[in-house]
């Protein structure tokens, strides 16, 4: 097992020790985990969310290095982040990212037209067609940016906290964008991620099994599992399932990033 997309308290939204959740991961018998807390570069352009604390890189990058070192016998530590998309903000982390040695960054969107979609107010405003399709514009639109990254994390992020009574984000109505989306991942070499921080979606991962089909139909191949885990309970949750979702569609492998180099686990 391995897990490409975790946070400890680093990030925000996490109180998690960073060395007890690689002790966690050596005694769950992980041979790789990525630690990608959250840099939410974004979010310093937007006023309302100043009161949101940023991560603090070089400490983050420092820690994290430092552990990687004291545990690399036991168990393989990708030092990674989490970049929030937002156009506006490709400067940021252009300029702030190439200081630092990073495994793997996954770049998700958080953001949607200068609002946070964790909020109930982002589909107040908007039908559900509109609500979602902004969403996966500005997906589409993360898949060029200009900073490097290696997957995009959480296709179909907006419905976790969706306000409408049909949640579902179904491919056949999208299905031009999501092509769109799937077609620039394989084109630029990036990552899709399987993501299994479902809770609200009625999904085990995200994306939906229907977009990954797509995706692989498309010719895709790099798939990274990450559980977004925010504390040890959740590391590799539901693990087991999107290896097999995964398996029935015919992908083969799944990857885990060294040094921005896709490694193949095989399923
Ligand atoms: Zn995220
Ligand atoms: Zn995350």
């Amino acid at each position: 097992m391995f897990d490409t997309h975790t946070h400890c308290m680093h990030s925000h939204d996490s109180q998690q020790d960073p060395e007890e959740l690689i002790k966690f991961a050596i005694q769950k018998g992980l041979e790789y985990i990525a630690v990608t807390d959250h840099y939410d570069g974004e979010l310093t352009l937007l006023p309302e969310f100043s009161y949101i604390p940023q991560i603090d890189l070089d400490n983050h990058f420092k820690v994290m290095s430092s552990l990687k070192e004291k545990y690399k016998d036991k168990i393989q530590v990708g030092v990674g982040i989490e970049c929030g998309y937002m156009a506006e903000a490709d400067g940021i982390y252009l300029e702030n990212l190439k200081k630092y040695d990073t495994d793997i960054i996954i770049n998700s969107v958080h953001t949607i037209e200068y609002e946070d979609c964790y909020m109930p107010s982002y589909f107040e405003k908007r039908t559900k067609y509109q609500a979602y399709y902004a969403y996966l514009k500005a997906v589409r639109d993360s898949v060029d940016a200009p900073y490097h990254y290696d997957s995009i994390g959480h296709i179909g992020y907006v419905i976790r906290k969706s306000t409408y009574s049909d949640i579902s984000l179904d491919y056949k109505d999208f299905s031009d964008i999501i092509d769109d989306i799937l077609k620039a991942i394989i084109a630029k070499g990036k990552a899709l991620e399987l993501n299994t921080h479902s809770e609200g979606t009625g999904l085990d991962f995200l994306p939906s099994t229907e977009i990954l089909a797509r995706y692989k139909e498309l010719g895709g191949e790099l798939l990274t599992f990450g559980s977004d885990a925010h504390r040890t309970s959740r590391l590799c949750a539901n693990y087991d399932k999107a290896c097999h979702a995964a398996k029935e569609l015919g992908f083969r492998y799944l990857f885990k990033y060294l040094n921005h180099k896709p490694v193949a686990v095989k399923i």
